[in-house]
């Protein structure tokens, strides 16, 4: 692994597919560990990796869904199981701060019985982290479409989905998580070495006709459905002849 790298753990949309775990991927900067979303199979795709689960630091969820979320209190346990002592920050939207923390429980994962602090941190769009790297958290509009369901219902739903904007030693690189529409991320495209763009929400002919417009080093196009649709995905880049946007595999490292 380079010294600096962001690594695809899953590159699945929501629909499961047996060839890919589900959203997932690892931020390595210097010899310490982010990650950002938890989907199925994840937790095994990390491990896949040979990364040593002692040194995630910090765990970022963009938005809720299943494909995003599910095994955070697996990837939890497997942190505990290995022994931590130091503190693990959760950053969560905070819609789910309180949820997910009552979840632990009924998954019988108590914060008094691990050995380290579980910090479960609430973030809205505007938050921004900065350590030993930056990130941004951005609203978008993947969610909304859940009004008209959440109208009336006693539920904290506030349809919050974050893309991020992450930054470190003079690199710069935007993970759109998931989409309303591609407008949503158009403004932040620009100055991006690496852009990882989601293609379930996005109409693929029309990406592949604008990209060209940002200054961008690389799209990796991820959130992949059926080997059949990614076929298609793949001869619509030929087709583009652009040679700058590719498409993810499980296990993909790009060196920050
Ligand atoms: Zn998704
Ligand atoms: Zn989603």
């Amino acid at each position: 692994m380079s010294k600096n790298s962001f690594t695809v753990l899953g590159s699945s949309s929501g629909f499961p597919q047996a060839g890919r775990s589900s959203s997932g991927y690892l931020l390595k900067v210097g010899d310490r560990l982010s990650l950002i979303d938890c989907g199925g199979g994840v937790t095994s795709s990390f491990l896949r990796t040979g990364a040593d689960p002692l040194k995630v630091d910090r765990i970022f969820i963009s938005h809720t869904h299943s494909d995003h979320v599910c095994e955070l209190s697996l990837f939890i346990q497997l942190i505990d199981l290995n022994g931590r002592t130091d503190r693990l920050d959760v950053y969560l939207p905070s819609e789910f701060v309180e949820i997910f923390r009552q979840y632990l429980y009924a998954v019988y994962l108590f914060p008094k019985r691990m050995p380290f602090e579980l910090k479960l941190i609430a973030y809205e769009a505007g938050f921004e982290f900065d350590n030993d790297f930056s990130l941004k958290a951005y609203d978008t509009s993947h969610l909304k479409k859940y009004a008209e369901d959440i109208g009336g219902l006693d539920i904290p739903n506030k349809m919050q989905c974050h893309c991020f904007q992450i930054e470190l030693a003079g690199k710069r690189l935007f993970y759109s998580a998931d989409l309303g529409e591609f407008e949503d991320v158009t403004k932040y495209l620009n100055n991006n070495d690496y852009v990882i763009i989601e293609t379930t929400h996005i109409d693929i002919e029309e990406f592949l006709s604008v990209s060209g417009k940002y200054n961008v080093g690389r799209y990796i196009l991820t959130h992949l459905g059926s080997p059949a649709e990614v076929e298609q995905i793949r001869q619509a880049i030929r087709k583009s002849g652009l040679s700058n946007v590719s498409i993810a595999e499980d296990g993909l490292e790009l060196p920050l």
